[in-house]
């Protein structure tokens, strides 16, 4: 969708066309200076699947992990990210998981901030989370909570795109329903489709 390709300088103004999931652990990157093995994958591919090359994938994890000296990211840490390009080992060429595989991935523990976050978060965390992005509407946030219990997490997703786009929605009576576009079922479908959207 951005033709060029993006740098990592880019990556900070990019966020605001990022779903839930890939927020929460890109402000943990930024805040811990880290993330651990499950986020760097899923975050990872992510950024590969948004047009971040190797290159810069390279230089966006050594600038993020600014606490840590040079010779431990060179050798516990740069391997991974080129073997995520298909650059080492198996040269499998791995692509950005679905909302269905982050579903049934690894569970995040107390320290993780990778999975999805309207089934892992508790309820005021995500409310806290989705005010964060300008939710705030009491119905919508009700409406959220219900797809949670309901484990219609993908409903919820698509229900918060649809607010937080609702100025650039073309089908003004089904904002907020969840239902009034394609759902969301991957997170790079989430950016493509913001990015569409704000051109
Ligand atoms: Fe991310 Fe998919 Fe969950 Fe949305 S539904 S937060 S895109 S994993």
């Amino acid at each position: 969708v951005l033709g060029g390709g993006v740098t990592a300088a880019q990556v900070d103004s990019l966020v605001e066309h990022m779903p839930l999931c890939m927020r929460t652990m890109h402000q943990a990157l930024r805040r811990d200076h880290h993330l651990r093995y499950h986020g760097r994958q899923q975050y990872g591919l992510f950024l590969k699947g948004i047009g971040l090359s190797v290159e810069e994938a390279l230089i966006f994890w050594r600038n993020s992990f600014s606490n840590m000296v040079e010779d431990k990211f060179q050798k516990e840490y740069r391997y991974n990210i080129r073997h995520n390009y298909g650059l080492e080992g198996s040269r499998k060429n791995y692509k950005p998981l679905g909302c269905q595989q982050i579903l049934s991935d690894a569970a995040p523990g107390p320290i993780d901030h990778h999975g999805c976050p309207y089934r892992y978060f508790s309820e005021d965390n995500l409310v806290a989370s989705l005010e964060g992005m300008g939710v705030r509407d009491a119905s919508t946030l009700r409406s959220v909570k219900e797809d949670v219990r309901t484990k219609q997490y993908h409903v919820a997703c698509t229900r918060v795109f649809e607010i937080t786009h609702k100025s650039l929605h073309g089908v003004k009576s089904l904002i907020g329903t969840g239902v009034g576009m394609e759902s969301i079922t991957h997170p790079n479908l989430y950016f493509d489709r913001s990015i569409q959207m704000a051109k």
